[in-house]
């Protein structure tokens, strides 16, 4: 197949976001031939920019594998907010609270701004690393060996393995013909960046109300970011007021720990559950949102899509030090076999948190209240969903 002019390499990853940078450089560290295709470079960072408003939790376990990656220094460098409790409630007075002392661990994780995490695996990338970018795939052929890619330069790259990391409206996995399963939720979410009263804050909080949650994550500093989940409707109309008047309507609904914010910007997101119907086809892989699309509401996105990035780039790494196949069908089968169940039941596990806290249907109603004063009495649990929260079991 293919073209006489085409590039060659090992593995070629399409979206350099943050499950694609941290595929590609894993890959790059371990000595194979990778090609980045990627829209948009992260901008520079400047330390007198604002937050991006789009943040994530980090896990430990996503932390650890940073860590070993390079980039966990780099994002030191920047900005990051560790956090040491969690604490989740209906009701002000009835607060449960997961704490790292549970666990014996200084910190359950980390809100990061995904411009910056993203920043800090690009700025790791190694000389053997080539990048296109910006760059558009606009075809794949595939054989049963190889796929090409064309980009919209016009050039071509021929690889043994195409990694799909280019979110959740992932062209490549249209492309490879792979379908997906899922629905919109009636739910929205709206985001700010607040200025906040209190001294940087080390705990993050979920209050539970009939029309969804409303949560707080610290930032650095004197700043956090607010996520106030609602009927679709009502996110739209707040999402157009002016930052005074967004100040109003949160004091109103927003539980009185808060405090005295003032917004400064904010933006919503829709709310999507999307899972693939397979991981890959061909030689054609799938992994982060590209792959499964998850309820933001306990913020496990990113960190399901970098325990993809983890299984994928060791198998590939052990492959490729063994002289073995690295897109071989017995490869893909066992990222799939071993991921795709550890996502699902994740993703239901948030729909179950949605459905019983995101409702005054009366049984429900006592069932929650029923699950919150169990998990506030029994060290045990609470020590399990501290452990489950920091990705470790
Ligand atoms: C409101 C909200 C809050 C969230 N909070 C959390 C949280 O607290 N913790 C958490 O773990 N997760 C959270 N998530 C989920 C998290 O943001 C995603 O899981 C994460 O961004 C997925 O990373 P990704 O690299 O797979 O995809 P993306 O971040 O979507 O990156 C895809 C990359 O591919 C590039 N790209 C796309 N198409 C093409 C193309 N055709 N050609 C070339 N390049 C392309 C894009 O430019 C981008 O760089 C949240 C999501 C939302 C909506």
């Amino acid at each position: 197949m293919g073209s006489n002019t085409a590039q060659q390499f090992d593995i070629t990853i399409v979206g350099g976001g943050m499950v694609g940078a941290a595929i590609a450089l894993a890959l790059s560290q371990a000595g194979l031939q990778v090609a980045l295709i990627e829209r948009q470079a992260p901008a520079e960072f400047n330390p007198d920019q604002a937050p991006d408003l789009r943040v994530s939790s980090i896990n430990l376990a996503s932390e650890a594998w940073l860590t070993r990656l390079g980039a966990w220094s780099s994002l030191q460098q920047m900005r990051l907010c560790p956090y040491q409790r969690l604490q989740a409630f209906e009701h002000p007075d009835s607060v449960v609270c997961f704490d790292a002392a549970d666990i014996k661990r200084s910190h359950l994780g980390h809100i990061i701004e995904n411009n910056l995490l993203q920043l800090a695996l690009w700025q790791q990338f190694p000389a053997n690393l080539t990048l296109f970018c910006p760059a558009m795939v606009t075809a794949l052929q595939q054989t049963a060996d190889s796929a090409l890619l064309t980009i919209d330069s016009g050039e071509q790259l021929q690889s043994t393995l195409v990694i799909a990391a280019d979110g959740g409206n992932s062209q490549l996995r249209q492309l490879a013909g792979i379908g997906t399963n899922g629905w919109q939720y009636q739910q929205a979410c709206l985001v700010a960046l607040v200025n906040t009263p209190y001294p940087q804050q080390d705990v993050t909080w979920q209050q539970f109300t009939p029309t969804g949650p409303k949560a707080f994550l610290p930032l650095p500093g004197q700043q956090g970011n607010i996520v106030w989940y609602d009927d679709a409707a009502r996110v739209k109309q707040l999402a157009v007021l002016k930052p005074a008047q967004l100040t109003a309507e949160l004091q109103k609904v927003f539980p009185e720990q808060l405090g005295k914010v003032e917004v400064v910007n904010s933006s919503w997101f829709p709310l999507a559950r999307m899972d693939a119907n397979h991981y890959y086809a061909g030689r054609v892989v799938l992994a982060g949102d590209a792959a499964h699309t998850i309820n933001p509401l306990a913020g496990q996105g990113v960190n399901l899509g970098f325990a993809d990035a983890k299984l994928l780039t060791e198998l590939i790494i052990s492959a490729h030090q063994q002289q073995r196949d690295i897109g071989n069908e017995d490869l893909l089968k066992t990222y799939q076999r071993k991921r795709k169940p550890a996502n699902l039941l994740m993703m239901s596990t948030m729909d179950g948190f949605y459905q019983l806290f995101g409702n005054d249907i009366g049984p429900l109603r006592n069932l929650r209240q029923l699950a919150l004063t169990i998990a506030s009495r029994s060290s045990m649990l609470k020590t399990l969903v501290a452990r489950y929260a920091v990705g470790s079991e």
